[in-house]
């Protein structure tokens, strides 16, 4: 099991970064995985009702793209994760500093499905100014981010983070109850969690993944507090080296 201070001493944003977040790879091939998961988070954030003044994005990495549809929808955004380099390359794109990542592609894409691909740097824009704060949590704390007390939120988004943070399902059970405290009642949840994974790798390195199934989740989810509104499955296609994965699953609770 790969904890937090693996991620701390080991993750390397960069590499993480253009190994699975362009829309295309080295020979060409186009990044299903991300253009999947882009699909369904738009399609979860243009559900009803999903809408409010703050988001707060749990283990957030060094990407933007799960922000994309849901900064749309919310006023303020304040991401979270726990190693210092993946918020420091998140700060970089939010300042537009120069050597930051290049998530054009990605927002043209976004825009795209929401009906116009030339708006990608107005929404750009949109995302850097919504975004009011990057904090150090860790998901494993009953306050995630202590020492810090942040106030309840309209709505939660967490994308591929528990199930690499979590050791084993009581972890992960127990995990979704400190960051469902995070949002408010009748307030959202919004996972995008992978499926029978036990691993991801890249740059030579090999990170561990909790292996659930879809009705773990979902159980977890309610035992957590949540009804779960909104559920959909996708077929990871097999033959992919750096991981196991098998599907993904994309989910929206209420509390
Ligand atoms: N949300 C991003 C990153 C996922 S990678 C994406 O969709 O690509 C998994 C992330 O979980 C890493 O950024 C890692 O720093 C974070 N993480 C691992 N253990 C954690 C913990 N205990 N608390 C909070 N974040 C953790």
């Amino acid at each position: 099991f790969t904890d937090a201070e693996v991620y701390q001493r080991s993750f390397d944003p960069r590499e993480y970064l253009k190994e699975f977040y362009r829309m295309s790879d080295s020979q060409g091939r186009p990044n299903t995985f991300l253009m999947q998961n882009l699909r369904s988070l738009y399609k979860m954030f243009s559900l009803e009702g999903l809408g409010g003044d703050t988001l707060i994005d749990v283990g957030c990495g060094p990407t933007i793209y799960q922000l994309l549809s849901a900064c749309e929808r919310f006023q303020e955004i304040i991401a979270l994760d726990y190693t210092d380099q993946n918020r420091r390359e998140l700060e970089k794109w939010l300042k537009n500093e120069a050597g930051a990542f290049d998530w054009r592609p990605v927002v043209e894409y976004v825009c795209e499905l929401e009906g116009d691909r030339e708006k990608w740097a107005e929404k750009e824009e949109k995302l850097r100014k919504k975004v009011r704060q990057v904090l150090k949590c860790d998901v494993t704390k009953a306050n995630p981010t202590d020492p810090v007390s942040l106030p309840p939120a309209d709505c939660i988004l967490s994308t591929l983070c528990l199930e690499a943070a979590c050791k084993d399902l009581a972890a992960f059970l127990s995990a979704l109850r400190n960051i469902g405290a995070l949002v408010k009642p009748g307030g959202h949840l919004v996972m995008v969690t992978v499926l029978r994974e036990t691993y991801y790798a890249f740059n030579k390195q090999v990170f561990s993944c909790l292996r659930l199934e879809r009705n773990m989740v979902e159980e977890a989810v309610e035992s957590a507090g949540f009804a779960v509104k909104f559920s959909e499955v996708q077929p990871y296609l097999p033959g992919d080296v750096r991981t196991d994965c098998e599907a993904i699953l994309s989910l929206v609770a209420r509390r």
